[in-house]
């Protein structure tokens, strides 16, 4: 409840039998019916935004995928600049359903860029003290792209960017909005403490590994722990099964664990054949679960099912199984290997490495706690001011390098998005950044906070000149 209550008015408490109220709010024509008929999972607009179309407020039940309901509003064609000759009372409504609101979603189209009625709506959000999160959408466009970085001038902590239209980020938002919904069945609480730990999804997992390193073993040993809940559930591609799991409150599901046994009975087809498995299994996972063979270290192949995963943004944990039998399995031992890892798979340093045999149970335990927590790593942000304070200082001191060894001005650094962390600097020019200086960006990041065993996503955005002048 802290999150909300966060605004001036505090004196505007909602009774705990009132539905939550999020209302939609931004300038004519920037996608709010859009985005209103996907928050309601409604295939198509019911309520076209025809340009200079006004219209009331509109109010729905929106439910998300754990059941929990909220009131949606879409307050139209609003505009508090009042130049699109929207009549007085439609302004009123729409000003009236933002006071009211328990969450403002500020919907701007960030291929237009920020305009002044994308301010003014701002300006009354926040003297409305509602929390806000800023929708950018449009980002399909390539305009949206950059009008997704400017939007973090509007000065609120957290910018989506989204295609209402393509349905791109709406995920994202819908777990935005789940944060701040109370519980299922919660009172409103008086007292104090921290809202629940955010755990609001499945963690999808994705075992992969060559032949023979013990996948279909570990599979099994993660399965038979104790005060483990397993059920088998129809995968999302064809004919694929996977296992859902619920572990001390966490709820996983492991991807294509019909596909894991299947393939280890029938043993052993070409090598390309598990290439391909484990990109299908990646792809649809949060984390991959990459099980190396301890007894005879990294091989080239789990280096490129790793660069798979990295391309893929996906989380990452190694596995070094058949720790049993492999070497003396001490401390030292334990250093050597991981070492050989950083070696073979350097580009994957900042995923942990866990020793555990399938056959011993040993380490098992670690498993689920370690990709619940590289889940959590991969949907991280930073806020943005703490992001300047640490990054954008370090930057602006000592200038980062182009590709092609020119000095980028760096005016201030955003985070586009998450699952992976995705940031943008933005700067005089759009240039990549020199390898070396994005290798020091990252370590900058991962030293601001927790990214271990995700990606990190660093890209140059330039200033459009016109921005430019106006500063
Ligand atoms: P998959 O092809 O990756 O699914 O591998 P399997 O799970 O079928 O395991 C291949 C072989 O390695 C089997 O003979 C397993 O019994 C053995 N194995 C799996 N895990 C371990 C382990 O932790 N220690 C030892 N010593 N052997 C293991």
């Amino acid at each position: 409840m802290k999150g909300r209550t966060r605004g001036r008015d505090t004196t505007r408490a909602r009774p705990p039998d009132k539905p939550f109220r999020v209302v939609v709010a931004g300038r004519p024509n920037v996608g709010k019916s859009a985005l209103f008929n996907r928050l309601l999972k409604r295939r198509r607009s019911l309520v076209h935004d025809l340009p200079g179309m006004t219209r009331d407020v509109l109010e729905e039940t929106a439910s998300l995928s754990d059941g929990r309901r909220y009131t949606l509003l879409d307050t139209g064609g609003f505009d508090p600049e009042g130049k699109e000759a929207i009549p007085a009372a439609v302004r009123d409504k729409a000003t009236a359903a933002i006071r009211q609101a328990d969450l403002v979603l500020l919907v701007l189209d960030a291929s237009a860029g920020i305009l002044p009625g994308d301010r003014s709506t701002a300006k009354l959000a926040r003297q409305a003290g509602v929390e806000t999160l800023v929708v950018a959408n449009k980002v399909d466009r390539r305009a949206g792209m950059e009008g997704e970085v400017e939007a973090w001038e509007l000065g609120f902590p957290e910018v989506y960017g989204v295609s209402a239209e393509h349905g791109i980020g709406i995920d994202e938002l819908q777990d935005a909005i789940a944060l701040r919904l109370p519980a299922a069945g919660a009172e409103e609480s008086e007292g104090e403490g921290e809202a629940e730990p955010e755990e609001p999804r499945e963690i999808a997992l994705a075992v992969v590994g060559r032949p023979n390193v013990g996948k279909s073993s570990l599979v099994n040993a993660l399965l038979g722990e104790e005060r483990t809940i397993v059920s088998e559930v129809a995968g999302t591609t064809l004919d694929s099964v996977d296992v859902s799991l619920q572990r001390e409150g966490a709820a996983f599901r492991l991807v294509d664990t019909a596909g894991i046994r299947r393939r280890s009975r029938t043993e052993k087809g070409p090598e390309v054949l598990s290439v391909v498995q484990a990109r299908k299994r990646v792809e649809e996972a949060d984390v991959a679960l990459l099980v190396l063979d301890a007894s005879s270290g990294p091989t080239g192949q789990d280096a490129s099912v790793a660069a798979h995963v990295h391309e893929e943004g996906k989380g990452l944990v190694f596995l070094a199984n058949k720790w049993d039998i492999a070497g003396g399995s001490t401390e030292s031992d334990a250093k050597a290997f991981q070492e050989t890892v950083l070696e073979q798979i350097p580009f994957a340093r900042w995923a942990p490495v866990l020793f555990v045999s399938a056959r011993t149970g040993r380490g098992i335990k670690r498993v689920l706690l370690a990709a619940r927590s590289v889940a959590a790593n991969r949907r991280r942000r930073i806020p943005t001011g703490e992001l300047n304070r640490v990054l954008g200082r370090a930057l602006r001191d000592k200038a980062p390098r182009s590709a092609s060894g020119k000095r980028l001005r760096v005016y201030y650094v955003a985070q586009t998005g998450v699952a992976p962390p995705t940031f943008a600097i933005v700067a005089n020019r759009e240039e990549p950044l020199h390898f070396s200086e994005a290798r020091r960006v990252e370590n900058l990041l991962r030293e601001a906070a927790d990214f271990s065993g995700t990606p990190i996503r660093i890209v140059v955005r330039g200033r459009s000149r016109e921005d430019r002048e106006l500063n």
